[in-house]
């Protein structure tokens, strides 16, 4: 990655018009990896946060806290305490007022309704439309007179001769021929600059070395290139990622999946496999591996990888992800995600337990919140078993096993799993039937349901009274 001036610095730079997005949390992920490396190398290396406000009308408080409290709870921390685009408005006017006075931009007193007509006769004529250049050369004397008189006017950028080329990190060199771009609006009639005019501003105010983010901009970026030239910046480094699709290969929304981060959270997702996932959607890693910590994304990632073309998102996949990052992970780490989703988990038991019972049931889990509900067979005192399970699964063969279960659990002393497989040896013999007619309807007799962790330690791990009670209840109840 090229680097300018001995540092790196990168931006996020969401709009709270909404949640964060999970697109957005791919695009502030890769930010957030370059600087990290970068900052091995140059220790003056930012990662920064903007938040785009500038749409007051759909902007809210509540967002930024969301999004903000979701980027804390991803772990993708800035470096400076966000800046918030519309605090910066006199500086955005004053550039405004820079570039009508230095003439690189001017006052346009074309009114819409002219512009539609003028667009619907080109719509007609099959012609490309390119908005008349009518004003682009009045004087600054000319213009004043235009709004003595009334004339309301919007600002376009005096989009010079010739071409705009960039080289994009993932695209490679991109080439425009400037006519293509209409003399395009900086500010609107009612003064409010655009997104195009205050983001080159604002990136270069911040001294962003690197613009990375999606590549729904990249159109954009010859625009804001020249509104760089026209206030004399130098223009950063460019990475457009490739878009995220559904299934169905449309721009990924909530048709598709969940879009809003938080809801993954909710969901039991840990923000590692949110993120290893995310990292793989459009990177291709020069090995068959997937499951990366973050320290490795950091170490492995690089440009060249990234492909052009969108990528899918999957759901299974990211289950996946999740799956073999708990699979990974130590008891005590998955304890500490699942105090993330619920703070009271185990309150009522000893560690010792807990540990036992996350041990047992984690590597089979996909998710924190999938742990959560299994534990459910261990930590609660009651369990409600569904009747149709209990008609379509326990016969009156499979209740005679269920008693003499009770019965061998009864007289049993020794509690260990060499002790649980006797008994069920015993009840094999004893009813002449396979190991399966014996574990089925026990199995749900203990805990409710009918997979789960393996058998014995199942037994051994809830104890004989919670095992001896569950049965009397579905032995009455049956
Ligand atoms: N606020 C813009 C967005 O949310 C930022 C785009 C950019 O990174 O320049 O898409």
């Amino acid at each position: 990655i090229r680097v300018v001036m001995n540092s790196v610095i990168t931006r996020f730079a969401p709009s709270p018009t909404g949640n964060l997005h999970i697109g957005g949390v791919r695009t502030a992920l890769i930010n957030y990896i370059v600087t990290q490396q970068a900052k091995k190398k140059y220790v003056k290396s930012k990662f920064l946060l903007r938040i785009e406000d500038t749409d007051l009308e759909r902007s809210k408080n509540e967002y930024i806290e969301q999004i903000t409290e979701a980027l804390d709870w991803l772990g993708l921390d800035s470096d400076e305490d966000f800046v918030l685009q519309s605090s910066k408005k006199s500086r955005h006017q004053e550039c405004v007022d820079q570039m009508i006075q230095d003439g690189s931009a001017y006052r346009c007193f074309l009114q819409k309704d002219e512009l539609d007509q003028l667009r619907n006769q080109a719509e007609k004529k099959k012609e490309i439309f390119r908005v008349p250049q009518t004003y682009r050369d009045f004087s600054l004397e000319q213009q004043e007179e235009l709004i003595n008189e009334g004339k309301s006017f919007t600002i376009r950028l005096k989009v010079p001769a010739g071409e705009t080329v960039f080289t994009d990190l993932v695209y490679g060199t991109i080439k425009i021929q400037n006519k293509d771009l209409d003399d395009f609006i900086i500010a609107r009639s009612d003064g409010s600059p655009t997104y195009n005019f205050v983001v080159a501003v604002d990136d270069s105010d911040m001294k962003i070395s690197h613009v990375i983010r999606g590549d729904d901009h990249l159109a954009n970026t010859p625009k804001q290139i020249l509104v760089y030239k026209a206030l004399g910046f130098n223009a950063p480094i460019f990475a457009h990622l490739p878009m995220i699709l559904g299934s169905d290969k449309k721009r990924l929304s909530k048709r598709h999946a969940a879009t809003n981060v938080q809801e993954y959270k909710d969901k039991g997702f840990m923000s590692k496999a949110i993120l290893n996932y995310l990292s793989l959607l459009g990177w291709n890693p020069d090995s068959d591996k997937e499951i990366f910590e973050i320290k490795e994304l950091i170490s492995e990632f690089k440009f060249d990888q990234v492909q052009k073309k969108s990528a899918v998102f999957d759901e299974k996949k990211l289950l996946w992800v999740s799956s073999q990052h708990l699979a990974s992970m130590s008891v005590k780490d998955v304890m500490k995600e699942i105090a993330l989703l619920d703070n009271n988990w185990g309150k009522d038991f000893e560690k010792s337990f807990l540990i036992d019972v996350i041990s047992l049931i984690k590597d089979r889990s996909k998710t924190t919140a999938e742990i959560l509900e299994m534990s459910k067979i261990f930590l609660e005192e009651n369990i409600t078993i569904d009747q149709d399970l209990i008609a379509k699964s326990i016969d009156n063969n499979a209740l005679e096993i269920i008693s003499d279960f009770k019965s061998a659990l009864e007289t049993q002393e020794q509690w260990n799993r060499e002790a649980i497989e006797t008994i069920f040896d015993n009840l094999m013999t004893q009813h002449e039937v396979g190991i399966g007619k014996v574990m089925k309807p026990v199995r749900i007799a203990v805990s409710g349901i009918p997979f789960g962790p393996g058998i014995f330690d199942l037994i051994v791990l809830l104890g004989k009274n919670k095992c001896l009670a569950r049965i009397e209840n579905i032995l009455k109840s049956a």
